[in-house]
Parts: C-alpha cells; structure tokens; sequence
C-alpha cells in the first residue's frame, strides 16, 4: 500500500478524519435527501456511514437546510455516528453561514464553488465573507471548481487572452486551463484572507474522463493542497461506474488524490450507499487500501450449466458485507481475508487455494462435491443441499479463527 510522492504531505483534518498528510486514500459521499428534513438526513448519512464513507457532504441551500444541520449532527451523535458533516454551498452560502451560526460550527468543512459564490462585484465579498466564516470557527474548505458553474469572467478573460495569443490554444484546454486556474487562484485568495494552508483542500469536477485526467494532472503539478477527486455527473449504472474508474484509476495509480466520491445516479429507489461501495472497491482493488473481504468468483461458462455458483457467490458477498461493520469492530485486519467461489473443477481448487478460503463447486459432469481450503489446505468437502449454509458457517469460523480480537474499548 504505497502512497506516490504526489499525495499530500500536507494534513487537512475533518473532524477525525485526515485528508492528504501521506494518509490513506478518504472515501466520501453524499446525500441525497432535503436537508430540511433532518430525520431522513440523519438515517441516510447513517446508511452512508455504516457502508463505510469516512466524510459525508449534505446541502445546505436554503433558510430551513441551515436550521436542520445542527439537529442533523445531534440525531448522529445520539445514534453513535462520529462521521464528519461538510456542508455544501451555492449562491447564498455566506448568508446562510453567516445567520445560521449552528450550522456554520457543526459542520466539519465547508465546500465552497468559486462559480457560484456570487456575480459581478458581490462575488469577491462573499467569498471573502464564506471564508472569513470558516477562519473563525476553526474549519477546513474545499474550494471545489465545476466546469458546470465556472467562473464566467475568468473564462472569459482567458478566452480573449488566448485568442490575442501568436499560437492560440484549442476551446478545450483554455477551459481546462481556466478550471484549475480558477481552483489554484480561489486558493490563493483564501490564503490571502487568513485561511491556513492546511485548512484547504482542492477539486476540479467536470464529467469527461480526458478532461478529468488532464484537470487533474495540471492542478496537481501547480499546488500542493490535497485534492478531492471525482467525477461529476458521472451517470447511471455501469456506465457512471466505469467512467469514473477509468479516469480516477490513472490519477490514483500517479498518485494524484487524497480523497474521492464516486457520483452515481441512483436508479429510482436504487441505494445511495452505492457510491461507497464503489468507491471502495476502486481502492481495494487498485491495492491503494482494504475495506472489506474481497469475494473472488469466476465468471461462469460452458461447465457450470446451473447458477448455483452465482447464488453462493453473490449470498457471501451479501454475507461478508453485511457482517463486515461488526467484525471490523471486532477483530484486526479482517479486511485483507479473500474469499473465492469457484464454478469447476478447472480453475477452482488453484484459486481456493490462494484465498484466504475457497470453495471450489461441482461443474456439469463432476462428483457433486465442493472441497474447501483454507490457507491454502482443504479442510472439508461439502455436499448435499445446505453447501451454502454450510460454508457461509466456515467463513465465520475462519474469521473467529484467523483473526486476532480486539481488546474490548
Ligand atoms: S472455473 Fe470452471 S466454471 Fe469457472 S470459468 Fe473457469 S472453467 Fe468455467
């Protein structure tokens, strides 16, 4: 789990959690409930939290928002949930910040748009006035950019100069160019008020992976806050998922992020607690960090003609997710275990054995028989009816086994 030169060294503390310093990759997320209604809030970060996100970002656009978030963090402290608030702000985030003091101290960090702070001549002085907020009650900021809502003038001015220019640069990059400019010169100004330099933290949204790469790429080369990394308007299902792993698996692998939220459209109804799970598995999978058992299951084919393995390999990823919140409290590093659900005889008892435990199921044709290994050495051959039952039962046994117990608090 190495971290790549890039990452950070400086630390800008949320609450408990730590984003840049050489620190492990943060996972974030966000609601998306209306803020005002502070019941739903709370369950929903609740949910968020449980799946793992280590900061929870919710919005705070109007009056009735700004009363509800104090009441938001109390509803979370009764229920045991430490994660750290941030606000997010548009158009009127220095009014609300500035009459709603309760608000302005329970959130952990502010997430201030440049673009949307104000226009014209009000812009500077609200700015001035959301930072100036976040001097006195002692809270980090993430000066987050959206080329959705980029600064007019700015790009404006850079367009103009850009076409004075001998050797006039594409659309493209002037925006690109004006994006992180707009992030590295907000900075700049917040330090020029009186914001630490490690109260600051960095982000440049925009929804096309080139563009992401190269944003990102330029604004890590031209400041050294810790960056917040994302994809914006990623999109729905498979296609939001791999277009923001494809683009923030470059940046991670240069070492370029300090903390990430996935965006994901939920389906209808769909689950928020997506966007962590995925976010997760980028880490994990990239071995940037570990989270949570990996399942490892082969993709199915000719010799496997039922979908028994299917069932079994999605119930223990089912299993291994649900009960992982306990574990985790429970015994030490039993994120690094790997479990592989395997289809035939082929490949599976090779990859069971280089889980932690396997499971290596009869294909078309073979003995009705499934070995199990753990640690490389089959313990026990499972048949019959209840082979799932029976091995979800060994996994936790492995666990109980395998991994040291925490000292009770
Ligand atoms: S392990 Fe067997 S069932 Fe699974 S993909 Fe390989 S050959 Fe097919």
């Amino acid at each position: 789990m190495s971290a790549h030169p890039r990452r950070s060294s400086l630390a800008v503390h949320v609450g408990a959690a730590v984003i840049g310093g050489n620190r492990p990759i943060v996972v974030q997320s966000m609601t998306n409930t209306d803020t005002a209604d502070a019941e739903a809030t709370a369950q929903q970060v609740r949910s968020l939290a449980r799946a793992g996100s280590e900061l929870v970002r919710i919005t705070v656009n109007s009056d009735e928002a700004a009363a509800a978030v104090p009441h938001v963090r109390d509803r979370l402290d009764q229920m045991g949930v430490a994660v750290p608030l941030i606000g997010d702000f548009h158009f009127n985030g220095h009014k609300l910040l500035r009459e709603h003091p309760a608000c302005a101290e329970a959130l952990a960090k502010y997430r201030i748009n440049p673009g949307n702070v104000g226009r014209g001549s009000k812009r500077d002085p609200q700015f001035a006035e959301m930072i100036e907020t976040a001097c006195r009650h002692d809270k980090p900021v993430r000066i987050g950019v959206n080329w959705g809502s980029l600064d007019q003038d700015l790009l404006t001015r850079l367009m103009d100069e850009n076409s004075r220019a001998a050797a006039p640069r594409s659309a493209q990059d002037v925006m690109r160019d004006a994006i992180v400019t707009s992030a590295v010169a907000s900075a700049e100004r917040a330090r020029e008020l009186g914001l630490r330099e490690d109260r600051i933290v960095l982000s440049a949204k925009v929804s096309g992976v080139q563009d992401l790469i190269a944003v990102y790429r330029d604004m890590a080369a031209r400041c050294r806050y810790p960056l917040h990394l994302g994809l914006t308007e990623a999109g729905m299902g498979s296609k939001g998922i791999v277009a923001s792993t494809a683009g923030m698996s470059i940046l991670l692998q240069e070492g370029i992020g300090d903390t990430i939220r996935v965006s994901l459209t939920p389906e209808p109804g769909g689950d928020r607690t997506q966007e962590v799970i995925v976010a997760q598995e980028i880490l994990q999978t990239m071995g940037l960090r570990a989270f949570i058992p990996m399942v490892v299951a082969c993709p199915g084919c000719g010799r496997t003609t039922s979908t028994y393995f299917q069932q079994l390999a999605q119930s223990i990823q089912a299993h291994v997710r649900h009960r992982m919140p306990e574990w985790r409290k429970a015994f030490d590093g039993v994120e690094d275990m790997t479990v592989a659900v395997m289809g035939c005889v082929v490949n599976g008892p090779g990859e069971s054995k280089h889980a932690s435990i396997g499971i290596s199921l009869p294909g078309t044709g073979e003995r009705p028989v499934a070995p199990v290994y753990e640690d490389g050495e089959k313990t026990v051959t499972l048949k019959g009816e209840r082979i799932a039952e029976e091995f979800q039962a060994l996994v936790e046994r492995y666990v109980e086994r395998r991994f040291v117990r925490k000292a009770a608090p």
